[in-house]
């Protein structure tokens, strides 16, 4: 029998990694993870936790407006930028902790250093091999920036957005995808004079179209400027402004552009052609359904995967991992019904398929809506409506899909995602009896199919 230093190496201490170590060293693995940052990884570090806390900080603004309808009387107010970002520094801190702790109190070596595969077994790293029966890829994905003219040089992309020592007079952003949306909300709500430039009709491909045509008119009423269809040609930086050339032929000068056009899988200086990784186009690492990679001792969880790139999902996958492993307890990740938010200003969430998928899967549905100013919008005077849909499948009544723009929609989506992971009709919809008076029990009163 071959001997390792260890029975398991992750390299990468994000999500998904810190849970594959934590609970193959709960089932009794020796375990290292390897991390050249901070441990937390993106989504914690840069990502996830630091964008949603200034997302609930900028999001106080709009409280405020809405106030003064309710008999506030507020004047003086103002907001200070390095207060939030101090604040929210200190809190990642914490995290960042947390996390060493969970590693440490779980038996996990961890392990400071940027690691190299040198073989089916071994990783490099500062200038030491060592050694494991497996190794687990979970070193997330980084953002892309597109090639055209000034952008690299001049472009910040959201690990910077959420570092900037101030708040942007007017910021350019470039993408129409999750990212550009959720700081497009942060800085419109904060008072910069926001831009956001997108090369589809509405934003957010792949989203519900009734979806993304609302959240364009809500983004608009926040104060966002939207530049759909269009293209930058151009970036150029002078005297701390920068100049963005548009394909329209208009210019825009700003303070920052943020590049928010994708992310790609982190395999740059990992090492996988020496060691015979298979990689799709995008650079992921292509694995089979319990997580091996071409090299059967390899195995590649999470974003670097490319598969869902969602925090949870890298989670669900590295506890899967550990417990077939090393749990005795072989399982999969279950891709069905996976929720998930967009969080900007208004929210959106959705679970299972939009209409359009609905439509070219074949299936034959009724289409269940609801657009509502809600409760609270009515005396503060806000004219923003919310956006409800159900996708039901005519045949067998089966909700496959339900989705929502407005305020509290994440928060509402999580229990809807367990009825729909249970196979609920459009009947136990019905069956419900709604909460009053909430934005929620939309969902259980939509009677008649709008189509
Ligand atoms: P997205 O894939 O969501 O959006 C990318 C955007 O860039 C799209 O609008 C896309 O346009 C545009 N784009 C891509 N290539 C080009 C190009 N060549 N020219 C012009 N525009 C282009 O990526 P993000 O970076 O926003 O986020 C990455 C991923 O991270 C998300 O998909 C999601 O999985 C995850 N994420 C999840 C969050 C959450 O759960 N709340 C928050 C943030 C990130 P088009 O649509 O036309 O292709």
């Amino acid at each position: 029998m071959e001997s390792y230093d260890y029975d398991l190496i992750v390299i990468g201490a994000g999500s998904g990694g810190v849970r594959a170590g934590r609970i193959a060293a709960s089932h009794g693995a020796k375990v290292a993870v390897i991390e050249k940052d901070r441990p937390g990884g993106t989504c914690v570090i840069r990502g996830c936790v630091p964008k949603k806390l200034l997302v609930y900080g900028s999001s106080f603004a709009h409280e405020l407006t809405d106030a003064k309808g309710f008999g506030w009387q507020i004047s003086g107010v103002q907001h200070d930028w390095s207060s939030l970002i101090s604040a929210k520094d200190i809190e990642i801190d914490r995290l960042e902790g947390i996390y060493r702790n969970l590693l440490k109190n779980s038996g996990v070596n961890l392990i400071s250093g940027a690691a190299k595969l040198a073989g089916p077994h071994e990783i490099l790293v500062n200038d030491k091999t060592i050694s494991a029966k497996r190794i687990l890829i979970a070193v997330g994905g980084m953002p892309t920036i597109l090639d055209i003219p000034g952008m690299a040089e001049n472009a910040i992309t959201s690990n910077e957005a959420l570092d900037l020592n101030e708040l942007p007079e007017t910021i350019v952003i470039h993408g129409g995808g999750y990212i550009a949306l959720e700081f497009a909300g942060i800085f419109a709500a904060l008072g910069s004079k926001t831009h956001l430039i997108y090369r589809s009709n509405f934003p957010l491909r792949g989203f519900d179209e009734n979806v993304r045509e609302h959240i364009a008119e809500c983004l608009v009423d926040r104060g966002v400027i939207l530049h759909p269809q269009t293209s930058i040609t151009k970036v150029e930086a002078e005297s701390g402004k920068q100049t963005i050339w548009l394909n329209t032929q208009e210019t825009i000068i700003a303070d920052q552009i943020l590049s928010a056009t994708g992310r790609k899988p982190n395999t740059h200086s990992l090492g996988l052609d020496e060691v015979g990784i298979k990689t799709g186009p995008v650079g992921q690492i292509i694995v089979s359904e319990d997580a091996q990679t071409s090299v059967p001792s390899i195995y590649a969880i999470g974003d670097v995967t490319d598969r869902v790139n969602l925090t949870p999902v890298a989670i669900g996958e590295g506890h899967a991992f550990a417990d077939s492993f090393y749990g005795d307890n072989p399982r999969v990740m279950s891709y069905d019904m996976i929720a998930s938010a967009v969080f900007s200003q208004p929210p959106i969430a959705c679970v299972g398929i939009s209409e359009l998928d609905a439509i070219q899967q074949g299936k034959k549905i009724k289409i269940y809506e609801s657009r509502f100013r809600a409760m609270k919008n009515t005396i503060s005077g806000r004219q923003e409506k919310s956006y409800m849909k159900l996708v039901v499948d005519a045949e067998t009544d089966k909700v496959l899909g339900a989705h929502m723009v407005g305020p509290d929609c994440a928060e509402i989506m999580q229990g809807i995602a367990i009825a729909m992971k249970m196979g609920a009709t459009k009947s136990d919809f019905d069956a419900t009896v709604g909460i009053h008076p909430t934005a929620a029990e939309e969902f259980v009163t939509m009677r008649s199919p709008s189509r």
